[in-house]
């Protein structure tokens, strides 16, 4: 556990009761703070009252008396509107944090060590996981934090010289003020979850922030394939800032760039450093965008390309991101449940030639139409959950090959009927889980499990 000192004999209230809330709690705890916390779901409260955590409806709290609000992220901020408890902390002019922003406070206490922050609308974990696993690689010490993996307060600190990669999705940005991220990444922006932000300006303006708390020769890598991305790199080199931009869409003269698989560094040659070709884990070009943004802040860490290289070509991949679950019959099966949008489904898509599509759930707005360009890719989809009319009609339109399953079970055995040797069976939903599964992740584990039935059914026949 990191504790948090700052709070010191003050006291302090925890709203929302996950993981990162109880980590929260007990670290402020562990520092000296009087903590009272409180969740709305009775469920999340036992959990915390297990972990020891002291509990108090927050609306029963005198809030003149607290130092500070330490907010979950999954709780509205500003939109659609303030949460009741962040509107109290705010009349009585509490600052309103999160874990991530404790971690900053307790940083000081810490062994020397780096800080890189990486933030984006898709490819968040997988760059995170990718750079923690390049430090490693390379002989450092590293963990991937934040919105992935263990609460960052119950980490245990690292030696010194550490680097720790901070994954942060915008609603954690927002509840951090004194973190100062030796690199900071924007991989891209994309709408997404404009719900909480109220704006696409507003969720740009959340996204830009990790750099303004830079000291000013902070590493800036920043993913410039989106106009979004291309103008938080403009205006920060206008303030004159070092910016290293990062794109996938052929050799650039400046930043990391990659053309056709081979990765060129502009600091270093105007040859490629090394090529991404043959990385089964980093297969697609949106994988070459988290790989090279991941090349940039390694080398930002002080790392050897040639040991950078290894690292990538020894990444294992994360579960639920194009993840490789098995052959069966000849058949290759992809899990990507962790594609909750079209877009994020988009960059499956263009990773395979021909695919047998499963896709389906609760649909977001927009639907698959953004997909229409990728449709001479589906041999046949495989529709599931309250989206698979909708994305039938689209389909049916388009003359693409479709049959509504309703279920997971159905559509994987549909697939594997239809699929010849060779093929690929891609889970990508373009949809969130929530119709049928508690989250991605539970649905690409059935996914998984219905591979390795299917498997082990074939080596019995
Ligand atoms: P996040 O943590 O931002 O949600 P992940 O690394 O978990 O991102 O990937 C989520 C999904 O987004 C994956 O299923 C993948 O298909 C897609 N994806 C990954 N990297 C990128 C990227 N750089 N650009 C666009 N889509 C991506």
């Amino acid at each position: 556990m990191i504790p948090v000192t700052t709070y010191q004999d003050r006291a302090v209230a925890v709203f929302g009761l996950a993981r990162s809330g109880i980590a929260s709690a007990r670290a402020l705890a562990a520092g000296g703070a009087a903590v009272t916390a409180w969740d709305d779901n009775p469920k999340s409260r036992d959990l915390a009252a297990a972990a020891g955590v002291a509990l108090v409806p927050s609306a029963d709290l005198d809030w003149s008396r607290q130092a500070a609000l330490v907010l979950s992220p999954g709780v509205p901020l500003t939109h659609p509107e303030p949460h009741p408890i962040v509107a109290s902390a705010l009349a009585a002019g509490l600052p309103i944090i999160g874990d991530i922003d404790l971690f900053a406070q307790a940083e000081p206490s810490l062994p020397r060590h780096s800080v890189a922050v990486i933030t984006g609308t898709n490819g968040k974990s997988t760059t995170t996981a990718l750079l923690a696993h390049l430090v490693k690689a390379c002989g450092g010490a590293s963990v991937a934090c934040g919105n992935i993996g263990t609460p960052i307060l119950d980490l245990e600190p690292l030696p010194a010289g550490g680097v720790y990669v901070i994954e942060m999705s915008s609603y954690q940005i927002d509840l951090t003020f004194n973190l100062r991220p030796q690199v900071a990444i924007l991989l891209n922006t994309t709408p997404d979850h404009l719900d909480r932000h109220g704006s696409m300006a507003n969720y740009v303006a959340v996204k830009r922030r990790i750099f303004d708390w830079q000291a000013p020769g902070g590493a800036a890598i920043i993913g410039v394939d989106d106009d979004y991305g291309q103008e938080a790199a403009d205006r920060l080199r206008a303030a004159g800032r070092k910016v290293t931009p990062v794109t996938v869409m052929g050799r650039a003269h400046e930043g990391v760039s990659v053309d056709d698989a081979w990765l060129y560094d502009a600091d270093i040659s105007s040859e490629p450093v090394l090529s991404l070709a043959g990385i089964e884990s980093l297969r697609g070009r949106h994988n070459w965008q988290n790989a090279a943004a991941a090349y940039a802040a390694a080398r930002a860490l002080g790392f050897a390309p040639a040991a950078i290289e290894a690292g990538l070509r020894s990444f294992p991949g994360l579960a639920h991101r194009l993840e490789y679950v098995g052959t069966v019959g000849g058949v290759r099966f992809i899990n990507d449940s962790k594609a909750t949008n079209a877009d994020a489904t988009q960059h499956a898509l263009a990773a395979f030639p021909k695919v047998h599509w499963i896709a389906g759930g609760k649909a977001k707005e927009g639907g698959i139409d953004s997909l229409k360009p990728l449709f001479g890719r589906i041999e046949r989809a495989y529709l599931i959950g309250e989206a698979q009319e909708a994305f039938a009609e689209t389909l049916d339109e388009a003359g693409v090959d479709n049959e509504l399953c309703g279920t997971m079970d159905r559509a994987v055995a549909s697939a594997a009927r239809h699929a010849g040797v060779g093929e690929v069976v891609l889970l990508s939903p373009a949809c969130a889980s929530f119709d049928q599964y508690p989250n991605f992740e539970v649905r690409g584990d059935h996914f998984r499990a219905l591979v390795a039935k299917l498997g082990s059914e074939a080596s019995a026949s």
